[in-house]
């Protein structure tokens, strides 16, 4: 069986830059980057908040570059998706795709998180295209223009005040006649003048053509059916950390985030470390992952070298 000092599993701005400051500790790590290489990042076009591009960039090729830098700096990463873990074991022991078995002597977790979709098929055709999961990403291209958000948490109500400083307006979409979120988010939203609440509503249908998404199509509880016109429809429904298969070992909140030290990167198992939005469920940005993911690389070189 394979043996490897350090294990990161994850392809996003977390796995990477781990990976990235790892390989200069001479940890010699391993990353497996699952399904989605480069994270969730890749699901929306150019990326304007992060540090040091100016005139924005192209978020796969943001994703490219970390990978890249990684890969310079000695960090060997594998296609793979790790399928099944035992953190009872010293070393750890986990599975690859179902067949590869390989033991590691520290773990840094950074699985990342995916956003909740309606899962209408209209919803997926417009992804990228108007259909977004993230408000602080991809807000900004909608200035001035019509939008709508799916959802009555906090998240949602973050969302649309947000986006109200952008847009001309914003419809929020709730399912029933209460918004779950805080009572102070609550306030914000309702005091709002360009936010309008869409009671009692669910979508059946994202609207568009070949230029992207220009309306939702309703159902009220009572059966009414209307159109809204929009440019931009915001999912904030939820989001799932991917922390199932390390569950069993590491403690994680009842949202399943795993739980981290303070402002560390050590979950209660001795060698095991979580970076990025597998633990995060405030924040959720490239630019806290990425720190994340090295604050958890520097926590396995402490480790590892005791
Ligand atoms: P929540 O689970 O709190 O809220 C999800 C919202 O989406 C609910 O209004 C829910 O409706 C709605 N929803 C779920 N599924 C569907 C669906 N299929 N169709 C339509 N609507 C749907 O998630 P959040 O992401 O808002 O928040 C997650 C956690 O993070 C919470 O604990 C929140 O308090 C916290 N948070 C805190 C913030 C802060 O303190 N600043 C900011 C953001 C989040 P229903 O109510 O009917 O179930």
């Amino acid at each position: 069986m394979e043996h490897v000092n350090c294990l990161i599993i994850g392809g996003g701005p977390a796995g990477y830059t781990a990976a990235i400051y790892a390989s200069r500790a001479a940890l010699s790590p391993v990353l497996y980057e699952g399904n989605e290489p480069g994270g969730q990042l890749t699901t929306t076009t150019i990326v304007e908040n992060y540090p040091g591009f100016p005139g924005g960039v192209d978020a796969n090729q943001l994703m490219a570059g970390m990978r890249e830098q990684a890969v310079k700096l000695g960090a060997d990463i594998r296609r793979g998706v790790v399928t099944s873990a035992d953190l009872g074991v010293r070393p750890f022991r986990l599975v690859v795709d179902a067949e590869t078995e390989i033991e590691a002597d520290a773990l840094i977790i950074a699985t990342g998180a995916s956003a909740k979709y309606l899962g209408l098929p209209s919803e997926s055709r417009f992804r990228g295209m108007g259909v977004s999961a993230c408000a602080t990403c991809d807000g900004f291209f909608y200035r001035r223009k019509d939008v709508a958000v799916v959802g009555g948490g906090d998240t949602a109500c973050e969302e649309a005040s947000y986006l109200a400083g952008l847009c001309r307006k914003v419809y929020m979409i709730v399912r029933r006649d209460v918004l779950r979120a805080s009572q102070a988010m609550q306030d914000r939203v309702m005091n709002t003048p360009n936010i309008e609440i869409l009671w009692n509503c669910n979508t059946t249908e994202v609207l568009g053509d070949a230029s992207g998404v220009t309306g939702a199509r309703l159902q009220r509880r009572n059966g009414e059916i209307f159109d809204i016109d929009i440019d931009g429809f915001f999912l904030a429904i939820g989001h799932h950390p991917q922390s199932e298969l390390f569950s069993a070992w590491v403690n994680t909140d009842d949202q399943g985030y795993i739980i981290t030290e303070g402002a560390t990167s050590l979950t209660n198992v001795e060698g095991v470390f979580a970076a990025g939005d597998v633990q995060d469920p405030r924040y959720r940005q490239a630019i806290n992952a990425a720190a994340s993911g090295c604050r958890a690389a520097l926590d396995a070189e402490k480790y590892l070298k005791r």
